[in-house]
């Protein structure tokens, strides 16, 4: 299997220096929303959606005015899911199945681009998205993301092991395609991974936002260490699996490459043409420690 990275869309959240760690703390920082376009045997796979194209038109009233205070969509980005989809060439009605690791806003927001295609999420992500049961999730997730009643995949968390991992469940079509439970950021939060020639690949989503949290020892910007434990549904259980994360990359770093959803350094260093990628984990592996 083939799989692109994309981003869909550029974030410039409050404080660079808080965020990024270098610049100005009055400077906006700069994030992406990497998603994968996965060319498998039954058409695309889109893993996370990010921000959709309604989204950018009216960033306020889809987004809410927090999310464009603090978080903020780079008003010179104009990148989706569906426009990277179209650049590349591909008709985005052969995206059949979509995976978003949560449905947070900024995971979900191009879920109405790809009506059509079959969307696979893990039970208790499915309710708490669509039955908030607090008004903080109420926040988190929005409503108009699924107003056109995406065909719905909702599986429960059990299954398979894998490197460690257990509930693990494979999409039916494609058994290189793989649902990780990685809850703590939400509810039903689950990683994504697909067996590529070059090995495996998963998509970490939010269960960590920084490179350097999969080191040992871990590190992390302040301001997005405090969002991460602001923004998470359970601390401790989104502690335990970013553990099992740094376990898998310390003991498995050379089968298997692992990427945040937001980290424009991993995105960079993974984006790039085969032959030119390293992909993060092992580009750290090899680089002396500072
Ligand atoms: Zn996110």
């Amino acid at each position: 299997m083939k799989v692109h990275h994309i981003s869909a869309t550029t974030l410039c959240p409050l404080s660079k220096r808080l965020v990024n760690g270098t610049g100005s703390a009055f400077e906006r920082g700069h994030m992406v929303c990497h998603c994968w376009v996965v060319e498998s045997s039954s058409g695309l796979i889109l893993v996370d959606t990010g921000v959709g194209r309604d989204d950018l038109n009216d960033v306020n009233r889809r987004l809410g005015l927090w999310f464009r205070v603090v978080v903020g969509v780079d008003p010179h980005s104009d990148n989706t899911a569906i426009g990277a989809i179209e650049r590349m060439g591909f008709d985005p009605m052969d995206v059949r199945h979509v995976i978003p690791t949560h449905l947070d806003l900024d995971h979900a927001g191009g879920l109405p681009d790809f009506p059509w295609a079959e969307v696979h999420v893990f039970r208790p992500e499915y309710e708490a998205a669509l039955h908030p049961p607090t008004h903080r999730e109420s926040m988190r997730y929005r409503p108009p993301h699924w107003a056109h009643q995406p065909k719905w995949d909702v599986r429960d968390v059990e299954g398979d092991g894998w490197f460690g991992f257990r509930g693990v469940r494979a999409l039916d079509s494609e058994s290189d395609v793989l649902l990780i439970p990685l809850q703590g950021h939400t509810r039903g939060h689950c990683g994504v991974a697909v067996r590529t020639p070059e090995g495996w690949l998963l998509h970490a989503g939010d269960a960590y936002f920084n490179q350097a949290e999969m080191r040992d020892p871990p590190s992390c910007t302040p301001g997005l260490r405090l969002f991460q434990r602001i923004a998470a549904i359970d601390n401790e259980l989104r502690l335990e699996n970013q553990d099992r994360l740094r376990h898998l990359v310390r003991e498995h770093g050379g089968e298997v490459t692992v990427h945040s959803a937001h980290c424009p350094r991993e995105y960079e260093a993974l984006r790039k043409p085969p032959g030119e990628a390293m992909a993060p984990e092992r580009a750290q592996a090899r680089a002396p420690r500072a």
